[in-house]
């Protein structure tokens, strides 16, 4: 029994919906929630005998907001997954939670039922961005989370921030960034703020973006170059402050970094479970139904799969480039070989050898990874292997 598996639970609820979100997430009644939580339950029991060989190493509640349900829902299912499946002693258990949802009561019983690290989506301490972005909290209650993390016991905790937002310039991105910091979370999880279609913020701002481009407009966005300031100055703050990076995105002091998001870009094995939730098991993988009427009404959990697909061969191979290469550490080119039963070098020679040329990636040892500049130019670098 020494499989390794990955659990993720989504929990698709928010107080309401922020302008610019395009996550599988609504706001709903009590009832609703409660039937959810209910349905994932059974969803986990019906599909732990798939999973009786694996070792559970990490678990995340994500969403959504799953600090939105009531306190006594996660340490239920927490109590499902300790009767049907085998969870390692020392497996990470995350749940994502949002300044004002929380109370250090339910903190204590999240802590003590087992889950041992909270993600807190902060996004800044500027009240103004903060009300812009369409976040029910303000600067006060970050604090107050925090504060009533520890006191229930968390000593791993991560901060989500974002910078490129609307109106923002480098000095209030490190505002943000330094009060974070400050705090000494464990991990910090820093974003850029992406224009997803089909969000208000779409409506706002991608379309004013277009205008200035025609030179009608000034954009309500940060320019390219304070854009690259926030990321340079924010990547040194972190580092003065002895977080290192190990992934674009993510920071954490030694031995901190997200175990269940390392599974991710290493290819791992994960199971999903609830709304639209996304697995990928032995070289195949599928989605829940995104549909909650259909998802609660469902019974066999076969046919809540939708997009279900084996990978082949290739696709695997270039996955694990693009996602490979988002870890600071690179791809180590001879554990690469072993896996994928061919190097890096042999499929894609011409575009390494170029991107090696440009500074855009670097050998160290038996890894390959991106440079600095690389990071920047990350999805032109990805490009070339997909
Ligand atoms: S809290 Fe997160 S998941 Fe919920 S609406 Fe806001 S950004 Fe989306």
């Amino acid at each position: 029994m020494d499989k390794a598996l990955s659990l993720y639970l989504h929990i698709p609820f928010c107080v309401r919906k922020c302008a610019y979100c395009d996550f599988l997430s609504f706001p709903a009644d009590d009832a609703v929630k409660e039937r959810y939580t209910d349905k994932l339950a059974e969803e986990l029991r019906l599909s732990a005998a798939s999973y009786r060989e694996c070792r559970v190493r990490s678990v995340f509640f994500g969403g959504g907001t799953p600090s939105v349900l009531k306190e006594g829902a996660l340490p239920f299912l927490m109590g499902v997954l300790r009767e049907y499946y085998d969870l390692d002693d020392d497996a990470e258990i995350s749940a994502e939670a949002n300044p004002g949802t929380i109370t250090e009561e339910k903190l204590r019983l999240w802590r003590q039922t087992g889950i041992n690290r909270l993600s807190l989506g902060c996004q800044s301490l500027k009240d103004e961005e903060l009300a812009l972005l369409g976040r029910i909290h303000r600067n006060a209650d970050l604090y107050r989370s925090f504060e009533a993390a520890r006191g229930a016991g968390f000593e791993n905790i991560n901060v989500d921030l974002m910078s490129a937002l609307p109106g923002q310039d480098c000095a209030s991105y490190l505002f943000s960034l330094s009060g974070v910091l400050k705090l000494r979370p464990e991990h910090i999880s820093a974003y850029s703020l992406i224009i997803e279609e089909g969000t208000p913020f779409y409506e706002r701002y991608h379309k004013a973006d277009e205008k200035r481009l025609r030179g009608e407009e000034q954009s309500l966005l940060p320019d390219e170059e304070a854009e690259r300031d926030m990321l340079y100055e924010g990547r040194r703050l972190l580092r003065d402050a002895g977080y290192h990076q190990y992934e674009l995105s993510n920071y954490a002091l030694e031995d901190r970094e997200c175990r269940h998001n390392r599974v991710y870009w290493e290819r791992g094995d994960y199971a999903g479970f609830g709304l639209g939730a996304a697995s990928c098991v032995d070289e195949r993988r599928w989605k829940n139904t995104s549909e909650l009427k259909e998802y609660l009404e469902t019974g066999a959990v076969e046919k809540l799969r939708r997009e279900e697909e084996a990978l082949s061969i290739d696709e695997a191979r270039s996955e694990a480039m693009f996602l490979g290469l988002r870890l600071t550490e690179g791809i180590d080119e001879k554990a690469y070989r072993e896996r994928y039963g061919i190097f890096p070098e042999e499929l894609w020679g011409e575009w390494i050898g170029k991107m090696l040329k440009e500074g855009l990636l670097e050998r160290k040892e038996t890894f390959l990874r991106l440079t600095e500049r690389g990071q920047d130019l990350a999805n032109h670098v990805m490009a070339g292997f997909v």
